[in-house]
């Protein structure tokens, strides 16, 4: 096994389980400070700079009127135009939508595309709307929105629970409103709209190349790896599609309800076949454990690929494997970190590992100005190079610099923002 020499934790010791949007600012200031800015710089990127609250009013089926609240943040567009999904989950909050846009600056910052970053989400349960009461919200929330945003503005995305034929209604929207058919005010569109071949497995790919990736530097070879997927949704169920192809043996899945867990190998293609669009298996199956159980079987790598706070102080110390690679935004709390860089468990960043779809939504945007579309090979080659390249000078500046590869992340992610603002004469 390969050393990783990183001794140095994210965070201080003192640090307690904080929330998602003080966990990012603690290590956007740390990594301000070494790359030598001044706290100016921190005042201006610890916060979005713009936030817009709308309120969306929808018919529903029963034909009463229902009021759902919906954000759009702005981090940063010093680079350029803002960039990132839109989410509909009934846990979503301002403090929520600001930290992820933050996080989106750092994807692109990591990825060097010629983004700042922005977040949507709208307080809803889509598992629970008909088909037209989702298209009727998704409307709505383009003309709440659609003076805040643009195809050289702001350019939103999917995200949890929003999907392509979501990005179809709402460019359609857009597209009314501005009158001229714009497929670059959002990407992740079906492909007939003008969507990128690749942008639905994107994510997964982008995962499954950091995999490889830090399999390599582990010594591990993935034929032989037993590989444990926290979530089916779009990201986790691909992913588990790459990884069982590449020869990985995938032992565990799970989704919001339970975990399926065989130390054989889960027949990962049956398991596909039967999954609802939100990513619900396990409810087909009786045998099955609790997420938190999951997390803590015996394996090689660990891919949580759910939501926020899921590897925490409580459980760190029982993860078994040698490599966890954080396919959703947020999985481990700063003391989670910390643990597991304590234990030599080499941590891959949800800023870097989920950093795929908004790359290929770049390559999107721009097939959409261009108005010349690639193929799905040119593409994987685009996404591979890039993803392969931002991997190793993370891992590199990790060794170098004896930190953990969040801290490196944030450090890459956060120097070109920083820089843009200096040079636009902001701080
Ligand atoms: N929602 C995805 C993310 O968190 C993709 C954003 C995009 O494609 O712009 O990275």
């Amino acid at each position: 096994m390969v050393a990783d020499h990183v001794t140095q934790s994210t965070n201080g010791d003192d640090e307690t389980q904080l929330d998602m949007l003080s966990s990012t600012r603690v290590v956007i200031k740390n990594a301000l400070e070494r790359l030598g800015y001044p706290n100016e710089v921190y005042e201006l990127l610890k916060d979005s700079l713009r936030m817009l609250t709308v309120r969306i009013p929808v018919r529903m089926d029963d034909g009463s009127i229902k009021v759902f609240t919906g954000y759009r943040a702005q981090h940063n567009d010093a680079v350029g135009p803002t960039k990132g999904g839109v989410r509909f989950h009934p846990n979503v909050t301002e403090d929520e939508v600001n930290a992820l846009a933050i996080w989106m600056s750092l994807k692109a910052g990591i990825m060097d595309l010629p983004y700042g970053g922005g977040k949507g989400g709208i307080i809803c349960d889509p598992r629970e709307m008909s088909f037209r009461e989702l298209e009727g919200l998704s409307r709505g929330y383009v003309r709440a929105i659609s003076q805040f945003v643009g195809p050289t503005k702001d350019i939103p995305a999917p995200d949890i629970f929003t999907n392509s034929q979501i990005m179809a209604w709402m460019m359609d929207e857009y597209s009314r409103i501005d009158e001229y058919n714009s497929p670059g005010f959002i990407t992740g569109k079906p492909i007939v709209l003008g969507g990128s071949h690749g942008r639905e497995t994107a994510t997964a790919k982008g995962v499954t190349i950091c995999i490889k990736e830090a399999a390599n530097k582990r010594g591990i070879d993935l034929e032989d790896a037993r590989v444990i997927v926290q979530g089916f949704g779009n990201a986790g169920s691909f992913l588990a599609k790459f990884l069982h192809d590449a020869g990985a043996k995938v032992i565990g899945i799970s989704d919001a309800y339970g975990a399926l867990h065989d130390p054989d190998g889960l027949d990962i293609d049956y398991l596909l076949d039967r999954r609802d669009s939100f990513g619900t298996i396990t409810k087909l199956f009786n045998n099955t454990i609790t997420n938190q159980e999951l997390l803590e079987q015996d394996c090689d790598i660990l891919v949580p690929a759910a939501v926020q706070n899921q590897i925490t102080k409580e459980n760190a110390h029982n993860i078994k494997a040698s490599i966890v690679v954080e396919a959703a935004n947020g999985p481990t709390t700063p003391e989670g970190t910390k643990i597991l860089t304590e234990r030599d468990i080499l941590l891959v960043p949800d800023v870097m590992a989920s950093s795929g779809g908004v790359t290929v939504s770049y390559f999107e945007w721009v097939q959409n100005n261009q108005g010349y579309y690639w193929p799905e090979e040119e593409i994987d080659e685009k996404l591979t190079k890039a993803m392969i390249k931002s991997f190793n000078t993370i891992y590199n500046t990790a060794r170098t610099r004896q930190i953990d590869m969040r801290l490196a992340a944030y450090m890459v992610g956060v120097r070109k923002m920083a820089e843009a603002s200096r040079f636009r004469g902001w701080v």
